[in-house]
Protein backbone atom coordinates (compact mmCIF):
# COMPACT_ATOMS: atom_id res chain seq x y z
CA UNK A 1 0.00 0.00 0.00
CA UNK A 2 1.47 2.89 -0.86
CA UNK A 3 1.89 6.12 1.75
CA UNK A 4 0.84 9.26 1.41
CA UNK A 5 4.14 10.44 1.42
CA UNK A 6 4.53 7.93 -1.79
CA UNK A 7 1.81 9.54 -3.72
CA UNK A 8 2.99 13.29 -2.75
CA UNK A 9 6.85 12.27 -4.06
CA UNK A 10 5.14 10.68 -7.70
CA UNK A 11 3.41 12.21 -10.36
CA UNK A 12 0.28 11.51 -10.96
CA UNK A 13 0.42 9.61 -14.65
CA UNK A 14 -2.44 11.22 -17.13
CA UNK A 15 -5.13 8.28 -17.68
CA UNK A 16 -3.72 6.56 -20.71
CA UNK A 17 -6.31 6.19 -23.54
CA UNK A 18 -9.63 3.83 -23.20
CA UNK A 19 -8.91 4.14 -19.35
CA UNK A 20 -11.42 5.52 -17.12
CA UNK A 21 -10.90 7.01 -13.66
CA UNK A 22 -13.01 8.06 -10.80
CA UNK A 23 -11.42 10.31 -7.83
CA UNK A 24 -14.17 9.82 -4.92
CA UNK A 25 -13.99 12.47 -1.61
CA UNK A 26 -15.37 12.35 1.94
CA UNK A 27 -16.55 15.53 2.47
CA UNK A 28 -15.98 16.26 6.52
CA UNK A 29 -12.56 17.36 7.42
CA UNK A 30 -11.49 16.02 3.84
CA UNK A 31 -12.61 18.52 1.65
CA UNK A 32 -13.52 21.20 4.25
CA UNK A 33 -13.75 21.55 7.84
CA UNK A 34 -17.29 22.90 8.60
CA UNK A 35 -17.09 25.58 11.35
CA UNK A 36 -18.40 23.09 14.47
CA UNK A 37 -20.85 26.20 15.44
CA UNK A 38 -22.81 25.75 12.40
CA UNK A 39 -22.95 21.83 12.77
CA UNK A 40 -22.37 19.71 15.30
CA UNK A 41 -23.07 16.11 16.38
CA UNK A 42 -24.99 15.45 19.39
CA UNK A 43 -24.11 12.71 21.49
CA UNK A 44 -26.77 11.17 24.38
CA UNK A 45 -25.57 9.23 26.56
CA UNK A 46 -27.98 7.17 28.88
CA UNK A 47 -27.76 9.19 32.11
CA UNK A 48 -25.79 11.84 30.72
CA UNK A 49 -26.25 15.11 29.46
CA UNK A 50 -26.20 15.84 26.15
CA UNK A 51 -22.57 15.94 24.55
CA UNK A 52 -21.82 18.80 21.82
CA UNK A 53 -19.18 17.29 19.16
CA UNK A 54 -17.31 18.54 16.11
CA UNK A 55 -17.40 16.17 13.37
CA UNK A 56 -14.13 15.84 14.04
CA UNK A 57 -14.48 14.46 17.51
CA UNK A 58 -17.52 12.71 16.18
CA UNK A 59 -15.09 10.69 14.09
CA UNK A 60 -12.42 9.79 16.51
CA UNK A 61 -15.46 9.26 19.21
CA UNK A 62 -14.75 5.35 20.14
CA UNK A 63 -18.50 5.02 20.66
CA UNK A 64 -18.96 6.64 16.97
CA UNK A 65 -17.59 2.80 15.92
CA UNK A 66 -20.42 1.07 17.51
CA UNK A 67 -23.27 -0.28 15.98
CA UNK A 68 -25.41 -0.70 19.43
CA UNK A 69 -24.89 2.84 20.35
CA UNK A 70 -26.22 4.61 16.91
CA UNK A 71 -28.98 5.89 18.70
CA UNK A 72 -26.67 7.37 21.27
CA UNK A 73 -25.94 10.02 18.16
CA UNK A 74 -28.52 12.67 16.95
CA UNK A 75 -27.25 14.13 13.43
CA UNK A 76 -30.51 16.76 13.01
CA UNK A 77 -28.02 19.56 11.58
CA UNK A 78 -26.94 17.64 8.96
CA UNK A 79 -30.53 16.42 8.36
CA UNK A 80 -31.74 20.79 8.04
CA UNK A 81 -31.01 21.76 3.71
CA UNK A 82 -30.25 25.05 5.25
CA UNK A 83 -27.61 24.28 7.36
CA UNK A 84 -26.18 21.79 5.23
CA UNK A 85 -25.75 24.35 2.53
CA UNK A 86 -24.03 27.20 4.65
CA UNK A 87 -22.03 24.89 6.80
CA UNK A 88 -20.25 23.36 2.86
CA UNK A 89 -20.14 27.25 1.20
CA UNK A 90 -18.98 28.71 4.82
CA UNK A 91 -16.32 25.86 5.59
CA UNK A 92 -12.37 26.32 5.24
CA UNK A 93 -11.23 24.35 2.23
CA UNK A 94 -8.51 21.77 3.23
CA UNK A 95 -5.86 22.85 0.60
CA UNK A 96 -3.64 20.18 0.37
CA UNK A 97 -6.26 17.42 -0.10
CA UNK A 98 -8.11 19.86 -2.81
CA UNK A 99 -4.68 19.40 -4.55
CA UNK A 100 -4.55 15.77 -4.51
CA UNK A 101 -7.97 16.11 -6.46
CA UNK A 102 -6.23 18.77 -8.69
CA UNK A 103 -3.79 16.31 -9.50
CA UNK A 104 -5.91 13.21 -10.49
CA UNK A 105 -8.54 15.87 -12.11
CA UNK A 106 -5.93 17.29 -14.39
CA UNK A 107 -4.79 13.81 -15.35
CA UNK A 108 -8.66 12.75 -16.54
CA UNK A 109 -10.28 11.78 -13.48
CA UNK A 110 -13.91 12.27 -13.21
CA UNK A 111 -14.75 13.22 -9.90
CA UNK A 112 -17.79 12.53 -7.04
CA UNK A 113 -18.24 12.72 -3.33
CA UNK A 114 -19.32 9.72 -0.49
CA UNK A 115 -20.15 11.22 2.25
CA UNK A 116 -21.89 9.92 5.87
CA UNK A 117 -24.07 12.73 5.42
CA UNK A 118 -27.50 13.02 4.47
CA UNK A 119 -29.27 15.52 1.98
CA UNK A 120 -27.90 14.15 -1.01
CA UNK A 121 -29.07 16.53 -3.10
CA UNK A 122 -28.20 19.91 -1.29
CA UNK A 123 -24.81 18.60 -1.16
CA UNK A 124 -24.48 18.43 -4.86
CA UNK A 125 -25.93 21.86 -5.28
CA UNK A 126 -23.33 22.98 -2.55
CA UNK A 127 -20.38 21.24 -3.58
CA UNK A 128 -20.87 22.41 -7.43
CA UNK A 129 -20.94 26.19 -6.13
CA UNK A 130 -18.23 25.77 -3.82
CA UNK A 131 -15.37 23.37 -5.22
CA UNK A 132 -12.75 24.46 -7.86
CA UNK A 133 -10.17 22.66 -9.71
CA UNK A 134 -6.51 24.76 -9.81
CA UNK A 135 -5.19 24.51 -13.36
CA UNK A 136 -1.68 22.96 -12.58
CA UNK A 137 0.03 25.33 -15.25
CA UNK A 138 -1.69 28.80 -14.58
CA UNK A 139 -3.60 28.39 -11.60
CA UNK A 140 -6.90 29.76 -12.57
CA UNK A 141 -9.61 28.35 -11.33
CA UNK A 142 -12.75 26.43 -13.00
CA UNK A 143 -15.85 24.80 -11.92
CA UNK A 144 -15.77 21.38 -12.24
CA UNK A 145 -18.65 21.23 -14.81
CA UNK A 146 -18.94 17.61 -16.24
CA UNK A 147 -16.39 16.36 -14.44
CA UNK A 148 -18.44 16.55 -11.15
CA UNK A 149 -20.31 12.94 -11.36
CA UNK A 150 -23.72 13.92 -9.33
CA UNK A 151 -25.04 10.43 -9.91
CA UNK A 152 -22.20 8.46 -9.05
CA UNK A 153 -22.41 10.91 -5.01
CA UNK A 154 -23.08 9.65 -2.32
CA UNK A 155 -24.52 10.80 1.06
CA UNK A 156 -25.17 7.48 3.05
CA UNK A 157 -27.55 8.39 5.14
CA UNK A 158 -29.99 10.65 3.07
CA UNK A 159 -33.53 9.75 4.61
CA UNK A 160 -34.97 8.86 1.25
CA UNK A 161 -32.29 6.17 0.29
CA UNK A 162 -31.27 3.00 1.69
CA UNK A 163 -27.94 2.12 1.54
CA UNK A 164 -26.96 -1.25 2.82
CA UNK A 165 -24.71 -1.89 5.63
CA UNK A 166 -23.89 -2.26 9.14
CA UNK A 167 -22.12 0.64 9.52
CA UNK A 168 -21.08 4.15 7.68
CA UNK A 169 -18.00 2.25 6.67
CA UNK A 170 -19.49 -0.90 5.93
CA UNK A 171 -22.14 1.52 3.79
CA UNK A 172 -18.90 3.62 2.15
CA UNK A 173 -17.59 0.51 1.36
CA UNK A 174 -20.76 -1.26 -0.37
CA UNK A 175 -20.76 2.20 -2.66
CA UNK A 176 -16.94 2.14 -3.71
CA UNK A 177 -17.50 -1.50 -5.06
CA UNK A 178 -20.29 -0.53 -6.82
CA UNK A 179 -18.42 2.40 -8.59
CA UNK A 180 -15.12 -0.36 -9.09
CA UNK A 181 -17.16 -1.77 -11.53
CA UNK A 182 -18.00 1.70 -13.23
CA UNK A 183 -14.32 2.98 -13.60
CA UNK A 184 -11.21 1.23 -14.51
CA UNK A 185 -9.17 3.50 -11.64
CA UNK A 186 -11.12 4.39 -8.86
CA UNK A 187 -9.32 6.52 -5.55
CA UNK A 188 -10.73 6.88 -2.76
CA UNK A 189 -9.70 9.71 0.00
CA UNK A 190 -10.95 10.01 3.07
CA UNK A 191 -9.51 11.35 6.73
CA UNK A 192 -11.48 8.58 8.87
CA UNK A 193 -9.39 5.54 9.45
CA UNK A 194 -12.43 3.44 9.99
CA UNK A 195 -13.22 4.05 6.53
CA UNK A 196 -9.32 3.93 5.02
CA UNK A 197 -9.73 0.44 6.68
CA UNK A 198 -13.03 -0.60 5.46
CA UNK A 199 -11.85 0.38 1.77
CA UNK A 200 -8.70 -1.16 2.09
CA UNK A 201 -9.88 -4.48 3.31
CA UNK A 202 -12.07 -5.12 0.21
CA UNK A 203 -8.97 -5.54 -1.58
CA UNK A 204 -10.37 -4.22 -4.75
CA UNK A 205 -6.91 -4.34 -7.41
CA UNK A 206 -8.64 -1.12 -9.03
CA UNK A 207 -9.00 0.84 -5.64
CA UNK A 208 -6.89 3.05 -4.20
CA UNK A 209 -7.52 4.57 -0.92
CA UNK A 210 -5.53 7.50 0.31
CA UNK A 211 -5.78 8.96 3.74
CA UNK A 212 -6.42 12.50 3.78
CA UNK A 213 -4.30 15.00 5.33
CA UNK A 214 -5.68 16.22 8.93
CA UNK A 215 -4.68 19.93 8.44
MG1 LIG B 1 -14.58 12.80 7.03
Amino acid sequence: MKSLVQYILERIRPLPNNTTGLIVFDIDDTILKVDPKLMSVYKNEPGKSEKVLSTEEFAKDPDAADPNKKSWFDFRDFRDPIKVYQSIMAGTPLIKNLRIMDDYIEAGYDFCFLTARGCEETIKTALDDFLRVRNRNDKSLRKLGDTFKKTLSHAINDDQKNYPGKSDSERKANVLKYLCKKYDKVVFVDDDTKNVTAARNLRIPNLRVIKAWEE
